[in-house]
C-alpha cells in the first residue's frame, strides 16, 4: 500500500477528524493539552468548562495558588505536576512573551511542561501550521502499519514527516489519534474490516 493509499484510507475512515478538546484561545488550548496527558479529552473538557469560566488567561490562572489549581484539575490525574506546569508556563508567557502564547515551535518548547508533542499540537491547531504531533496512539498505529519501527516519539515524528506530504501532516495526526483511540486500540483492536490488514504487522502476526 503506498503512502497516498494510506492517506486515502484515513480520509475515508475519518473525513472530519479534528481536535476533540474544547478551547477558544491558544492559551486555553495550551492548558487543555497539558491537562490531557494520560487523561481523556472528554474528562479535560468537563474540567476546563468550569476552570475557564474564571481562569482563562495566564494572569487569571496565576491568581490561583498551586493547591487551589490542583483541586480544580484533580480529576485529570497527575494533578500536582500538571498544576505546577500550568502555573510555570503561565508565568513564562507573561514574563518572556508579553502575555501571548508564542506561535513558534522552539518558543513553545521552552515553556514549562511543554514538549514536542504539545508544541506540535499548538502549532497545527492554534496557529494553523504544518506539524505532526506523536502521542501514544500515533506511535502505536505508525508502528503497526510498518511506517515506523521505533518506540521513540521524537524519532517517529521525523519518520512520519518524511513519509507523508507536509500538507497532510496535521490532518493525519488527528486521523491516527482517532483511529488508535476508537479502532486500533492497544488491547483488542477492532481488526475486522480494517483497510490496513494487508500491511499491518500486528494483524499479520496474530492471524
Ligand atoms: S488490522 Fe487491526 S491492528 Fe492492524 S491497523 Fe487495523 S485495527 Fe489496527
Amino acid at each position: 500500500m503506498t503512502n497516498a493509499e494510506i492517506v486515502k484510507n484515513f480520509n475515508k475512515l475519518f473525513p472530519d477528524a479534528r481536535c476533540e478538546l474544547d478551547y477558544k484561545t491558544p492559551y486555553e488550548l495550551l492548558v487543555a493539552v497539558i491537562l490531557s496527558a494520560q487523561c481523556t479529552d472528554k474528562r479535560v473538557n468537563i474540567v476546563t468548562k468550569e476552570l475557564f469560566k474564571k481562569y482563562n488567561t495566564p494572569q487569571a490562572m496565576l491568581s490561583l495558588s498551586q493547591s487551589q489549581l490542583e483541586e480544580k484539575i484533580h480529576s485529570c490525574g497527575f494533578f500536582r505536576n500538571k498544576a505546577k506546569n500550568i502555573l510555570q508556563a503561565s508565568s513564562d508567557i507573561i514574563n518572556r512573551f508579553n502575555g501571548q502564547v508564542p506561535s513558534n515551535f522552539d518558543d513553545l518548547c521552552s515553556l514549562s511542561g511543554v514538549g514536542r508533542k504539545t508544541a506540535n499540537v499548538m502549532v497545527s491547531e492554534a496557529f494553523n501550521g504544518d506539524a505532526f504531533a506523536v502521542d501514544t496512539h500515533v506511535l502505536r498505529v505508525s508502528n503497526r502499519l510498518g511506517i515506523a519501527n521505533s518506540n521513540d516519539p521524537n524519532k517517529v515524528e521525523f519518520i512520519l514527516k518524511d513519509f507523508f506530504a507536509q500538507k497532510d501532516w496535521s490532518r493525519l495526526h488527528y486521523q491516527m489519534v482517532l483511529f488508535g483511540r476508537y479502532k486500533c486500540k492497544a488491547i483488542k483492536p477492532g481488526c475486522e474490516g480494517c483497510p490496513f490488514q494487508s500491511i499491518c504487522k500486528y494483524y499479520n502476526r496474530e492471524k
